[in-house]
């Protein structure tokens, strides 16, 4: 008898798509950019972001996978 259990049945967990694995996604309010206002390079930063232009993804909670 072959008593050897297979761990990736339990590994459910898979990349995220929404943020591929990177745990941020674009701004939406800025666009990505930074900035408060995206067509306007001397606008200040972005309220939503702070000025990072990523958000952390909702989709995976930061995390960059999901369960299936
Ligand atoms: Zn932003
Ligand atoms: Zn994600």
């Amino acid at each position: 008898m072959n008593y050897y259990f297979n761990k990736k049945s339990q590994n459910n967990w898979v990349e995220c798509p929404e943020c591929f694995g990177k745990k941020y996604v674009p701004c939406i309010h800025c666009e990505g950019t930074g900035r408060e206002h995206p067509s306007n390079l001397g606008s200040k930063k972005c309220s939503e972001c702070n000025g990072t232009g990523r958000q952390r993804c909702q989709t995976c909670f930061g995390m960059g996978e999901i369960k299936k």
